[in-house]
């Protein structure tokens, strides 16, 4: 859910000071000075310039505007881009679209929790090298990268560095100078902000990274990113930043604490469960867990009061194996048997203590029925 100090703060830029941040009267003043306000508290989160924040429509946007921007316009310097392949579609995606525009794209592996291995980075850049792109946190296994390091790296070998930051935002640090973060990608409605409004951070000093536009129109945001701007979703997003500066250490606490909870009653339950993702470098409120002898999907039908994923949201539609558990060594029958619990900051132990009681159930109810056990076997789902 939205913050309710979001929505208050968003609220009345909708109704009473409704007005164009680019018109030259007063309610345009009083919107374009609330842009910039929110301007000032994002970049406070993130340890940047306020001149760096550019307002997006989320961070599909601002990740395909930072790579298709930052690669087109470097095209002079080279041709090939560097990123992982457990990251979100939205990165995976634009770099096909450079693949067919030129760009040669590696897709680097991970090891068994998901992590990038930093000697493989190093060794993936050639002179031709213009940009790496990797996630900060990933959105399905929770696996946290060595963000600063993947910075000193970059840096030293005169790459840029985009991250999508989109899961870490809310608790993880973030200081887009000390990590050596040239372009940073993330979204208001993953830290209780509004969906639909997001920030691309291009870095000011040492360098000063500059993007070719992906959409074309007004000059707004210095011509980076025309149309109109969101006012209120801005509004909200700033006013999201500022709760996230002030609040980060409760909200993470907090929800490591449920974590701990929910992984330590399925494993009671569940001995041979299977956690997914770095045991300890790892977003509080993530946890993936693989069980032998269910097929996830079918058995989270049927209990339709508890919002579980088994892969990504953007993908679950779409009935193949999550290519993050793939890339992480799971094959198809361990991805079929994979939960993924998502804890927000509202959850409470008495939330969790019913979702273990109904989950241990179903999962037993499966694992009594002998026709359909094609699912993970125990051996399949050891720790890895
Ligand atoms: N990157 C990651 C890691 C995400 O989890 C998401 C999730 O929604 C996105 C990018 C895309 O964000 P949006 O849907 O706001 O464009």
């Amino acid at each position: 859910p939205m913050d309710q100090r979001v929505v208050k703060a968003m609220l009345v830029y909708m109704t009473e000071k409704f007005g164009n941040a680019s018109s030259a009267h007063a309610m345009g003043h009083d919107a374009a000075d609330a842009v910039e306000e929110a301007r000032h508290r994002t970049a406070n989160l993130i340890g940047g310039s306020h001149k760096g924040v550019f307002f997006t429509s989320g961070a599909t946007e601002s990740i395909n505007l930072g790579l298709l921007g930052a690669a087109r316009f470097y095209r002079d310097k080279g041709n090939h881009i560097i990123t992982v392949r457990t990251e979100h579609p939205a990165v995976l995606d634009a770099c096909r679209r450079l693949e067919e525009e030129g760009f040669e794209v590696t897709y680097l592996p991970v090891d068994n929790y998901g992590l990038l291995d930093l000697k493989c980075l190093s060794d993936a850049i050639t002179d031709r090298t213009l940009l790496i792109s990797v996630m900060y946190a990933n959105n399905e296994i929770g696996t946290v990268q060595d963000v600063g390091s993947i910075g000193e790296i970059a840096r030293s070998r005169g790459v840029l560095f985009h991250c999508d930051a989109s899961q870490a935002a809310l608790t993880e640090p973030i200081d887009v100078d000390d990590m050596k973060i040239d372009l940073l990608s993330f979204t208001g409605h993953k830290m209780y902000g509004p969906k639909g409004v997001g920030v691309l951070y291009l870095g000011r000093r040492r360098p000063r990274v500059r993007l070719d536009p992906i959409l074309f129109g007004g000059g707004h945001e210095q011509g980076i990113r025309p149309g109109t701007l969101n006012v209120p979703g801005i509004v909200g997003m700033g006013t999201a930043c500022e709760i996230v500066r002030t609040e980060r250490l409760d909200v993470r606490a907090h929800l490591g604490h449920l974590r701990q909870r929910l992984y330590s009653q399925f494993r009671k339950r569940f001995p041979e469960v299977r956690l997914n993702g770095h045991p300890r470098n790892r977003l509080p409120g993530n946890l993936n867990l693989t069980f032998y002898g269910i097929r996830a999907k079918a058995m989270l039908e049927t209990v339709p009061e508890v919002a579980l994923s088994t892969g990504s949201a953007c993908s679950s539609a779409i009935p193949k194996p999550s290519h993050v558990l793939n890339a992480i060594g799971l094959t198809p029958n361990m991805a079929a048997g994979t939960i993924r619990f998502g804890l927000g900051r509202g959850n409470t132990e008495s939330e969790l203590d019913e979702i273990i009681k109904l989950l241990s159930e179903r999962i037993q109810e499966w694992r009594r029925r002998k026709e359909d056990v094609a699912g993970c076997t125990m051996q399949d789902a050891g720790q890895p």
